[in-house]
């Protein structure tokens, strides 16, 4: 059965395919070589988890030869079946947890401050198309459960690493401190609703061969964002959310790629329309960012 019946568009460049890693913005934590130095602190994510043991297979397959560059464009992209074949063999800066089912990992190009990718370990499914895999009612129910779970996990980093800055997390430390420790929480002030800044989804033109699930903040703000498709990808039907899944037989999604990467650049939260200047969408997502933190 094919799922995708037009000419389809890829999200990721041949760099990213290859693994040739861009060069880290200064001082920018979303960075994969900062995320992968050993000197960086440990987070909440790898608080929460089990240290894994430190060597890096990522480091063996930086800058392929030009000469050798058509295969591994072709070969990489079963680059994410390292990491359900060995998961041990990775840092816990790049494998989040894994169990038998699933292996949660940090994207190696992340497009948002945070982004981690689902890999379902499961042999019969995780070679197929999404929109083929999620026809199974039993496989689709636990990737959404895990789903879920790495999601929460989104949340609390996101809370950890911008919850200090945030009006209603100080609203809500300011009341709580006011009324003391036997406080009503109930009455409290809520803070800030975190699982609504993560979303979740599969890309309708999936780059790499081994099924993943996108789990990652809204605010699209990282060094790796680099194209006009990196954006679209995640701003346009091109990414599929969860919560559509099952997807109705006549969803139009199923008939192919309908020009969504090309898409005008509409930022993802004033809504205002960039038409195809990505330097000019770059810098006003930089203030987006400021304020979208301080909400
Ligand atoms: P897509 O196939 O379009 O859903 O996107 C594939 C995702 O995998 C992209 O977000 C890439 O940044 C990411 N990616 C590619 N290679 C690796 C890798 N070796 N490790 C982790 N993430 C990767």
């Amino acid at each position: 059965m094919s799922f995708i019946a037009s000419e389809p568009e890829e999200a990721i460049t041949k760099a990213e395919i290859t693994q040739q890693a861009p060069a880290p913005a200064p001082g920018n934590p979303a960075s994969p070589s900062q995320a992968e130095s050993p000197a960086r602190p440990r987070n909440a994510f790898t608080e929460l988890m089990k240290p894994k043991p430190k060597s890096s297979p990522d480091s063996k397959h930086s800058h392929p030869s030009t000469a050798s560059k058509l295969t591994r464009v072709f070969k990489d992209r079963d680059g994410l079946g390292a990491y359900l074949a060995n998961p041990k063999a990775f840092p816990s800066s790049r494998v989040i947890y894994h169990n038998a089912d699933f292996v949660a990992i940090h994207d190696l190009y992340p497009k948002a401050s945070v982004h981690t990718l689902l890999l379902p370990r499961s042999p019969k499914h995780n070679r197929l198309h999404p929109f083929e895999a999620f026809e199974d009612p039993d496989f689709l129910a636990a990737v959404k459960a895990e789903t879920d779970r790495l999601r929460h996990l989104v949340a609390k980093e996101l809370k950890r690493r911008f919850g200090s800055g945030s009006r209603k997390e100080i609203e809500r430390e300011e009341a709580l401190a006011a009324a003391g420790e036997d406080a009503d929480q109930s009455k409290l002030p809520p803070g800030r609703d975190w699982l609504a800044e993560v979303r979740t989804g599969v890309h309708l033109h999936p780059s790499m061969s081994h099924l993943h699930v996108h789990v990652f903040s809204r605010d699209m703000r990282s060094p790796c964002m680099k194209h006009r498709k990196h954006y679209n990808s995640f701003n346009t039907p091109f990414l599929v959310e969860m919560e559509d899944f099952p997807l109705s037989d006549d969803d139009p999604r199923r008939h192919g790629y309908q020009g969504y990467l090309d898409r005008n650049l509409v930022c993802w939260r004033c809504g205002k329309n960039f038409t195809n200047k990505f330097k000019a969408l770059k810098e006003h997502l930089e203030e987006e960012f400021e304020k979208w933190k301080a909400e």
